[in-house]
């Protein structure tokens, strides 16, 4: 084979990998030879070639057959002239190692184009988040570190993630930003401790300008990940190197996190994104209409289709694009009008998963929001009337907005006897009566909770 040949198999491998996975993985690769039917490439590190060869070699094998090459096996190494690498025996350096890895061994997970900031639809519930997203994305001196993006499944952390990359690495093309979710960050840290390549690991972690770990609960409970994790994040704050994290709940209440990494995490921002206001997810819909229209041209929605579901569909937003998209598959199948009963008749799945009630969680949040206290003060023990009062209210919201048994309740309050959950019931009842701020806060919070 020649570098001619490869070359062309390169062109091939940029459509199937995408421009990102290829810039970082493909692009470096130097071909060095093809003897006995084995392709040998070198690469800058052991680490990336075991990682190409982890994730792209059977793609680069069938691409090189393709092109008539007797090709049976393709190969990575670090050619023999290289620099010397530090050895993963070697005595830990006192200071992290600041020398920059090259570009191509970002081992980040591949962003979604789609996910910017121009497709992100700002509301009430997201706004903060947002603006804090934009902020951090200005790059400039960092700020606040770390940025802590929290919120429930599918409210647009990841999204706002992959806007922030996509924003820095426009504006300053040379930036280097390690996207990746706590699960690969572990993952990947088992993996250097595995083949005896925790420099490398450390040294890559370290030589990045700007880290997202996306899903941190993920690490909960998982004790040398998070010291792994916790000694990355102290060597990147020490360098003024910006954080962004995700999670799908606070940094306090994510059980399982070490105390020391909760504190480091509450130091920075931290900024929750609420559950979607039916507003907002009209202007979602409305969006991805314009977005997907291209895709499908002729399909007409009836007036009153995007209101139902942004009425309708009310969890999550990945499942609210879902259904979107279902309604223009199969308008360009049925080849008319999408009106409401063809909706109702495509999407019947769907709706009835959505017509599913409030839950208990639900409430607990949204009281505790509410009041501003912790989720875990207001489940936990304490008895004190900052605590008691909203407890009482959200056991009554929780016989009145779920099918919940008495017992029931009791047991996701901490496991509290049926007698106390009556008891805050009926103490609310009478409150009701007398004292108009609760018979308001009540009202606000049915209202928003049957809203959502
Ligand atoms: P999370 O990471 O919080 O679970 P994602 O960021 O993956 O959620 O979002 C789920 C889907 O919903 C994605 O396709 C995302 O583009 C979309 N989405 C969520 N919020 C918004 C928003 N405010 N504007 C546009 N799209 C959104
Ligand atoms: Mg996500």
């Amino acid at each position: 084979m020649t570098n001619e040949t490869w070359g062309t198999v390169r062109q091939e491998l940029l459509k199937s990998v995408g421009h990102n996975n290829y810039r970082n993985w493909i692009e470096p690769l130097e071909f060095a030879e093809l003897s006995d039917g084995v392709a040998l490439f070198h690469v800058p590190t052991v680490f990336m070639g075991d990682w190409v060869s982890r994730n792209f070699g059977d793609q680069i094998l069938s691409q090189m057959g393709k092109t008539g090459q007797p090709v049976k096996r393709v190969e990575f190494r670090v050619p023999p002239n290289a620099a010397p690498r530090p050895s993963a025996t070697a005595p830990r350096p006192a200071a992290p190692v600041r020398t920059p890895a090259p570009e191509a061994e970002l081992p980040g997970a591949t962003l979604d184009d789609r996910f910017t900031f121009d497709t992100f639809v700002v509301g009430k519930p997201n706004e903060l988040a947002h603006a804090a997203a934009r902020r951090v994305a200005e790059g400039g001196p960092v700020t606040f570190n770390p940025l802590f993006l929290y919120g429930g499944v599918g409210l647009g952390k990841t999204h706002l993630m992959h806007a922030i990359a996509h924003e820095l690495q426009t504006r300053e093309p040379g930036t280097r930003v390690l996207y990746l979710s706590a699960e690969q960050f572990m993952y990947r840290f088992v993996q250097a401790l595995r083949d005896k390549q925790m420099m490398d690991f450390k040294q890559l972690f370290r030589s990045v300008d700007v880290l997202m770990v996306d899903d941190v609960q993920f690490i909960a409970g998982k004790e040398s990940t998070q010291e792994e994790f916790f000694h990355t994040f102290n060597a990147l704050v020490d360098q003024r190197k910006q954080i962004i994290i995700s999670a799908d709940r606070a940094p306090g209440e994510i059980e399982g996190l070490e105390s020391r990494i909760v504190s480091r995490l509450q130091s920075g921002l931290v900024v929750d994104l609420h559950p979607t206001s039916y507003e907002l997810r009209l202007g979602i819909l409305q969006q991805k209409v314009e977005q997907y229209r291209p895709q499908f041209q002729g399909v007409v929605l009836a007036d009153g289709v995007l209101e139902f579901l942004a009425h309708r569909i009310t969890s999550n937003v990945r499942v609210l694009e879902g259904a979107l998209m279902r309604l223009f598959a199969f308008g360009s199948l049925v080849g008319r009008e999408i009106d409401l009963q063809l909706t109702k008749e495509c999407l019947v799945d769907i709706l009835r998963q959505s017509d599913r009630k409030t839950t208990v969680e639900e409430i607990q949040r949204k009281v505790s929001d509410h009041y501003n206290i912790r989720l875990s003060d207001l489940i936990g023990p304490k008895r004190v009337r900052t605590f008691a009062r909203p407890r009482q209210v959200a056991m009554f919201l929780c016989k009145q907005l779920t099918q919940r048994s008495l017992p029931e309740i009791g047991r996701r309050f901490g496991g509290r006897d049926h007698t106390t959950i009556m008891h805050g019931i009926k103490r609310i009842e009478e409150l009701k009566q007398k004292d108009s701020q609760i018979a308001e806060d009540i009202d606000l919070l049915r209202r928003s909770l049957e809203d959502q």
